[in-house]
């Protein structure tokens, strides 16, 4: 029997709108309050949880950038000649992203999504590494290198395997009594609310069969903790889109020329601009400036959200849509998809939310980059608890130790 287990359940999409009027875990983490995300996609979010960090910080912010010096996908320049009949096929898509990611050595999550042959060498990637490894931020460091640091075993799940079979390797982890943290991570819900959006009758049954795989990873650690310290948490949430615009059909109509005159990324719901020349920059802006379902994100506002980069790393425009405005087709999608992420983080559905089975979630975790916070205070209050010897019907301990980043 070990003293304390901080146990964190990070559900992918489960935002503050999904579970708002839902009694999602109430049982087990009464204690609730919402989050504000980050400014991005997953690509941004998740390492911001993992590190504490902003993206202007750690520098995980989109997956897709312009950098033709740097770019590691001139090889796939050939592709272009390939009908696009078949070169847009998700599956294609799919099974070329496993190749290219095995070749280039990449980490982490890949996929060429939709991005155009033609245009495939202009581009870098930005998430070489995997954020759920340590060594894994472009910038500085995470809670793994954290817990390595400090000698804490640990837990993590790893991706390329199903919620289950995490789940399971975990629970046999705790019966063995083998960590002293752990941290989870199901994303299947935010592939689901993608596909049905967040009204759909699959979500309910989805978050029921979360509460039973909580339930039994309680019931393990109950068994060899004499304390559970239970986090459930996410990174965004999710809105549904009911208006698809056409971007690049009307940035292609222009008489400036991509590639030449300018670079874009059309992200699903934003377009990152870089400029080659006056004429390129003053067309784009004066088109965009006429579209109302979004807008030119001004720098200050950039700098607030901690998203503006000093050398437009990430793109020297960033145009961002309305919630429930999807860019189709986008490098992201070909198709339209039933819901998305990646708003303005003041959007209704861009929330995330905390649930605790702690008697209060403490009063300085207001964003999702706090989470990590968390996670090193308790990851060391169970550590140095652990090394002491478990008195029978001792009371749990209630002191949280200073907190110390890494
Ligand atoms: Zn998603």
């Amino acid at each position: 029997m070990k003293a304390v287990l901080p146990l964190f359940v990070f559900i992918d999409a489960c935002g503050w709108e999904i579970i708002k009027d839902d009694t999602f875990a109430r049982t087990v983490a009464p204690q609730r309050r919402r989050l504000d995300s980050v400014f991005g996609y997953s690509s941004a979010c998740v390492p911001s949880i993992l590190s504490g960090c902003w993206p202007v910080e750690h520098r995980n912010w989109s997956y897709f950038v312009y950098d033709p010096t740097h770019s590691p996908f001139k090889s796939l320049r050939w592709l272009r000649w390939l009908p696009r009949a078949i070169t847009s096929r998700r599956i294609f898509r799919r099974w070329l992203s496993r190749f290219v990611k095995v070749q280039l050595k990449f980490r982490g999550y890949f996929d060429l999504y939709n991005i155009p042959f033609q245009h495939i060498a202009l581009f870098d990637f930005t998430e070489k590494k995997s954020p759920l490894q340590p060594g894994g931020m472009n910038r500085g460091a995470n809670i793994f290198d954290f817990l390595e640091i400090h000698n804490i075993a640990y837990h993590v799940s790893a991706p390329a395997r199903s919620e289950l079979e995490n789940t399971n390797d975990l629970i046999d982890a705790l019966n063995k009594e083998q960590i002293d943290f752990a941290f989870v991570y199901w994303p299947e819900l935010d592939g689901l609310l993608h596909r049905v959006g967040n009204r759909s009758p699959e979500i309910p049954p989805k978050l029921r069969g979360y509460e039973q795989q909580v339930e039994r990873l309680l019931a393990a650690a109950g068994s060899h903790y004499e304390e559970v310290r239970l986090y459930i948490f996410s990174d965004h949430g999710m809105a549904n889109c009911d208006e698809l615009l056409d971007l690049r059909t009307r940035i292609e109509a222009l008489p400036v020329k991509m590639g030449k005159d300018y670079a874009v990324v059309y992200d699903s719901t934003m377009a990152r601009l870089w400029f080659f020349n006056e004429q390129a920059r003053q067309q784009i802006t004066d088109t965009l400036q006429t579209i109302s379902q979004g807008r030119i994100l001004p720098d200050d506002e950039l700098k607030q959200l901690r998203c503006l980069f000093p050398d437009r790393y990430f793109g020297e425009l960033i145009f961002l849509v309305n919630e429930g405005v999807l860019i189709v087709p986008s490098h992201m999608g070909e198709r339209p998809i039933r819901a998305m992420h990646g708003y303005h983080p003041t959007d209704k559905h861009s929330y995330a939310a905390v649930l605790t089975n702690q008697s209060a979630v403490p009063e300085d975790i207001v964003a999702i980059p706090d989470i990590f916070k968390l996670m090193t205070r308790d990851a060391q209050f169970a550590k140095s608890a652990n090394q002491l010897p478990v008195e029978p019907n001792r009371p749990p301990p209630q002191s949280v130790p200073e907190l110390e980043t890494a």
